[in-house]
C-alpha cells in the first residue's frame, strides 16, 4: 500500500507538463490552451513560465511563476485574478497583444496599452513578460502591470500600485494596497471595499518633502542584485531592504504584498532540493497590528477582534472571549458577541454580576469609539464600571485612565509594548434563552413598571438629579463590589502569564470534594468544578497523577506556554495548581462533551457540521504548528481530545501535555505518547518526532469523522473493514467512496467534497513523513 501511495503522490505532484520553446521567443499566432497537459511559454533559463497554472478548484488562473521550485509560486496574473475554466485558450494576436478567450469564444481579457503591432512576446530570465515590436521595443509588459508582487529589476513609478490578493488561494483584489504615491510616498493602506476608499496608510516611508520637494521619493527600486530603495528626486537613496540581501545569481528573490497586508521582501535557493522555502528578508510595516489607525474601518483585522503579530510578522486576527466569528472561514472576518449584548430586559436575574463577568486583556487596545473618558481612575473602578454600566460592552485602562467603548470596536491589538489594558464584559450563559437569541418581550410585571417609570421621571428630570441617581448606583455598587469576598486571588500568584494560581483547597472546594468526575485518561481524572474566575462558571480540573515528580520550573515554564496558547479552536487553560505533590491542570468546561461521543454516539451528526468540525481541527492545529510564538506538537490527537463548545465548534484539548508529561526525558526518541490507531509509524522507527506525527492522526480522526465510525473496529463490522485507513484506501483506489458515507445522503450529495476529504486524509497517513502534508500549505487550502 505504501508503495502504491508513494505512486498516487508522485501522480498528484506532477506539475502539468510543460513544453515549450526554451529562447523565451513567442511567435504572433502561438496559442496556449487551459488543460492538464497545458504547455506554458518558458524564459530561456526556464527559471519563469508564463501560461495557465491550475488551481485547487480545478480552474486555470493565466499567470507567470517560478517554475523551478517546487510550489510554482505565481508572481504576475491576468484578468484581474479571475480564474478561468479547462478549455479556455490564450492567443498572442498581432493587433490586440494577448487575448483570453473562454470555451465559449467570448473574450475575457486583453493586454492594453498596446502602442504599436506586436512582433512577438519574450519570457524574460527577470519573470517579465513582454510583447516587442518590430525594433524589439515594449509595446506592453507585465512588468508595468504589475499585481501584488515586484521582482528584481522592476522599478514602480509615481503612481504605481500593487494590490494584495484576497486570500492566499484567491487571486481577486483584496482590501490591502501599496503604492507610490505621487508626491512621492511610499504607503501601505486598506480600501473600504467595495469602493476604492483609502484609509489612513499603516505604512509610510515618509518620502514626501513638502518644503524640499527635490528629497521626495520618484521610483521605488528592485535592483537586480535584490536590494530595495526609494530613489529621491535628487539622486539620493532611502534604502528599504534591510539586512544582508543573499546574491540573486544563487537565490530567487521576489517582493509581496501579502494577502494580510504586509510588504515582505523573500528569497530562496535557486537549486531547491524540495524542502526549501521562502525566506523573508524585511517587512513593511515592522509591526502592522500596531501601526494601524483607521478612523473609517475596522483596522487590520475585522470589528471587535483583536490583532497580533506572528513570528514571521504577519498579522492573526482573533475575537476577545465571549465572542466568535461572523465567518470562521474568513480571517478578517468580524466578531460578534455569543450573549446578549447592550441592557437587557428580559425575564430572570437582572444583576450585572449575575449576567456577566469581565474578562481582561493585558497588553491590549481598542484606540477609537469611546463614548467615555474617566479620570483619574483605578484599575478596578475601570472594570467595575463597566461591568455595572448596561452600555458598555468593554474598556480600556491604562496610567489612571479609563475609557469606556462603545460597539463595534475597532483597530484592536494586542502586543508586548502595548500599555494598555482590555477589559471585556462576556455574558455568564445565565440567560434564559439560548444566548444567540433576542428575547421575546414578555409582559412586564406591574412592580417592574413602576421601577421603569421612576426611572424615566429620573432621566427626563435635570442634571443635578440624573447626577444623584448615578452617584446612589456607583456607592450601591461599590459597596456590593467590596463585600464580594468569594474572588480567587490574582497577582501574587500569577506566573507571567494571567493563568490563576490556585490553591490545593480552592479546587477542591471547587469541585465540591472532586465528586463529579467527566472523564479519565491515561493521566488522571477530569472534574467537574465552578469557580468564579470571571470567565464562566463551569471549569474541568484534571488531576495530573503520572506527573514525574521533579521538574518544579520546568512545570511552570511549560504551563506557561500553554497559558499563553489561545485560539478559538483550542480549549483554553484558565490556571493550574503545583502545590507538593499535586498538579492539577483547570480549562474551560466543554459543554457539548468529546468528538468521540459526537461522532459515534446513536445520531449520525450531519455532515455540514462534520466538516465545519474538521476545518476547526485543521486550523487550530495550524495555529499550534505555525502561528503561535512556541511551536506546540500535540502528539495526541484523536476523537476525545476534541472537545465541542457551546456552539459545537471544535476545541483541541491537552495540548502541550506531551512535553509537559516528558519533563525530565529527552525531547525526541522518548516513549510513545498517542493512542493506539492514530500515532503515526515514525514513533516506531526510533526517528525524530516532528509536527508531522500530528499530521498523520489528523488524517486518521478525518477518515473517523467522514465516516463516523473509529479507526479501530473489530466488533461490528468485518475483517476487511476493521482498520478504517485500509479500507478506505481500497475504496478510494476502487472508487466505491460511496461505501464509507454509506446512507449518509448530505455527504453523498457532496462528491466533490467528499473526495477532497477523503483524498487529504489518505496523503496524511502516509507511512513516509516527508510525503505528508503540512497543515499551513497544503493541507488547509486543500480541504477549503
Ligand atoms: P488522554 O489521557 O489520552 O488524553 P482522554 O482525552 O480520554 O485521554 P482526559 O484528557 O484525561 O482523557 O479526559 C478525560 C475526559 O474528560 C474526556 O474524554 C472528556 O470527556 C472529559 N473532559 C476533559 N476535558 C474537558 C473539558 N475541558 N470540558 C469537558 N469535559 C472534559
Ligand atoms: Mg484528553
Amino acid at each position: 500500500m505504501a508503495y502504491a501511495l508513494y505512486l498516487l503522490f508522485l501522480l498528484l505532484l506532477i506539475p502539468f507538463s510543460v513544453v515549450a520553446q526554451t529562447n523565451g521567443n513567442i511567435t504572433v499566432g502561438a496559442s496556449l490552451s487551459a488543460t492538464d497537459e497545458a504547455s506554458s511559454w518558458l524564459s530561456p533559463s526556464a527559471d519563469f513560465a508564463f501560461g495557465f497554472h491550475k488551481l485547487d478548484n480545478n480552474l486555470f488562473l493565466l499567470s507567470i511563476w517560478f517554475d523551478k521550485i517546487p510550489d510554482k509560486t505565481i508572481v504576475w496574473y491576468a484578468n484581474e485574478g479571475q480564474p478561468v475554466p479547462r478549455g479556455s485558450r490564450v492567443d498572442l494576436t498581432a493587433d490586440r497583444g494577448l487575448v483570453l478567450i473562454n470555451p465559449q469564444g467570448e473574450e475575457l481579457w486583453k493586454s492594453l496599452s498596446i502602442t504599436g503591432a506586436v512582433a512577438y512576446g519574450y519570457m524574460n530570465d527577470t519573470g517579465n513578460f513582454a510583447l516587442k515590436d518590430g525594433n524589439s521595443q515594449d509595446v506592453w509588459a507585465s512588468f508595468r502591470f504589475s499585481t501584488d508582487t515586484i521582482l528584481p529589476t522592476k522599478i514602480m513609478e509615481r503612481g504605481e500600485v500593487l494590490t494584495a490578493r484576497q486570500t492566499e488561494t484567491n487571486f481577486s483584489p483584496g482590501r490591502f494596497q501599496f503604492s507610490l504615491l505621487d508626491n512621492g510616498n511610499l504607503v501601505s493602506y486598506v480600501l473600504n471595499l467595495p469602493t476604492n476608499y483609502a484609509n489612513e496608510p499603516y505604512y509610510h516611508s515618509d518620502t514626501n518633502d513638502d518644503a524640499n520637494s527635490l528629497n521626495s521619493g520618484s521610483q521605488v527600486v528592485f535592483n537586480g542584485s535584490g536590494y530595495m530603495y526609494i530613489l529621491r528626486v535628487n539622486g539620493q537613496r532611502f534604502m528599504l531592504t534591510q539586512g544582508d540581501v543573499v546574491s540573486t545569481t544563487y537565490f530567487y528573490h521576489r517582493a509581496t504584498l501579502t494577502y494580510d497586508g504586509v510588504f515582505t521582501q523573500y528569497y530562496q535557493p535557486k537549486n531547491s532540493t524540495g524542502n526549501e522555502s521562502w525566506s523573508a528578508l524585511w517587512s513593511a510595516p515592522d509591526n502592522i497590528c500596531t501601526r494601524s489607525h483607521m478612523t473609517q474601518a475596522s483596522g487590520i483585522c475585522g470589528y471587535n477582534s483583536v490583532c497580533r503579530l506572528s513570528a514571521d510578522q504577519r498579522p492573526i486576527c482573533e475575537c476577545p472571549p465571549g465572542y466568535s466569528s461572523l465567518d470562521p472561514n474568513d480571517q478578517f472576518s468580524s466578531c460578534r458577541p455569543n450573549f446578549i449584548q447592550g441592557c437587557y430586559d428580559g425575564p430572570g436575574p437582572h444583576s450585572s454580576e449575575d449576567l456577566y463577568s469581565i474578562e481582561e486583556l493585558p497588553n491590549t487596545d481598542w484606540p477609537f469609539s469611546d463614548y467615555m473618558h474617566l479620570q483619574p481612575f483605578s484599575e478596578g473602578e475601570c472594570r467595575n464600571s463597566c461591568l455595572q454600566d448596561c452600555m458598555c460592552p468593554a474598556a480600556i485602562f491604562r496610567d489612571q485612565t479609563c475609557w469606556k467603548k462603545k460597539l463595534p470596536l475597532s483597530n484592536g491589538r494586542t502586543d508586548r509594548t502595548e500599555r494598555s489594558k482590555a477589559f471585556i464584559k462576556v455574558g455568564k450563559g445565565n440567560f434564559p434563552q439560548s444566548p444567540r437569541l433576542i428575547p421575546t418581550p414578555k409582559p412586564r410585571k406591574k412592580n417592574q413598571d413602576t421601577l421603569i417609570l421612576v426611572g424615566s421621571v429620573f432621566l427626563g428630570s435635570s442634571v443635578f438629579l440624573n447626577f444623584i441617581l448615578i452617584a446612589a448606583i456607583f456607592l450601591g455598587f461599590f459597596f456590593i463590589y467590596k463585600k464580594k469576598v468569594r474572588r480567587i486571588h490574582r497577582g501574587e500568584s500569577i506566573v507571567e502569564t494571567n493563568l490563576h494560581c490556585f490553591t490545593y483547597k480552592e479546587l477542591a472546594e471547587a469541585t465540591n470534594g472532586f465528586k463529579e468526575e467527566l472523564g479519565k485518561g491515561a493521566f488522571g481524572i477530569v472534574y467537574k468544578g465552578e469557580i468564579d474566575t470571571g470567565s464562566g462558571n463551569f471549569v474541568a480540573v484534571k488531576k495530573l497523577d503520572r506527573m514525574v515528580q521533579e521538574g518544579e520550573r520546568e512545570f511552570k515554564a511549560e504551563v506557561n506556554v500553554i497559558g499563553q496558547t489561545h485560539h478559538k479552536n483550542l480549549v483554553r487553560l484558565i490556571g493550574f495548581c503545583n502545590e507538593g505533590s499535586q498538579r492539577l491542570l483547570v480549562y474551560e468546561y466543554m459543554r457539548n462533551g468529546t468528538l468521540a461521543s459526537f461522532l459515534f454516539g446513536d445520531s449520525k451528526p450531519s455532515w455540514n457540521m462534520r466538516t465545519q468540525i474538521a476545518f476547526g481541527i485543521a486550523r487550530g492545529l495550524l495555529y499550534l504548528h505555525e502561528e503561535c510564538s512556541t511551536q506546540i506538537i500535540h502528539c495526541d490527537i484523536k476523537p476525545q481530545n476534541i472537545l465541542l463548545d457551546d456552539y459545537y465548534n471544535a476545541r483541541i484539548s491537552d495540548f502541550g501535555l506531551a512535553k509537559l508529561l516528558m519533563i525530565g526525558q529527552s525531547q525526541t526518541h522518548t516513549a510513545i505518547r498517542g493512542t493506539k490507531g492514530y500515532v503515526a509509524p515514525e514513533w516506531f522507527r526510533n526517528m525524530p518526532v516532528t509536527v508531522k506525527v500530528d499530521v498523520y492522526s489528523f488524517g486518521v480522526l478525518l477518515l473517523e469523522i467522514i465516516c463516523c465510525r473509529r479507526s479501530v473496529d473489530m466488533e461490528t463490522s468485518g475483517v476487511e473493514y476493521a482498520i478504517l485507513t485500509d479500507w478506505a484506501y481500497d475504496c478510494y483506489r476502487e472508487g466505491t467512496i460511496e461505501a464509507l458515507v454509506e446512507g449518509d445522503m448530505e455527504a453523498m450529495n457532496d462528491r466533490t467534497k467528499l473526495e477532497r476529504f477523503i483524498m487529504v486524509a489518505i496523503w496524511c497517513i502516509q507511512e513516509d513523513m516527508s510525503l505528508r502534508p503540512t497543515m499551513k500549505k497544503d493541507l488547509l487550502h486543500s480541504l477549503v
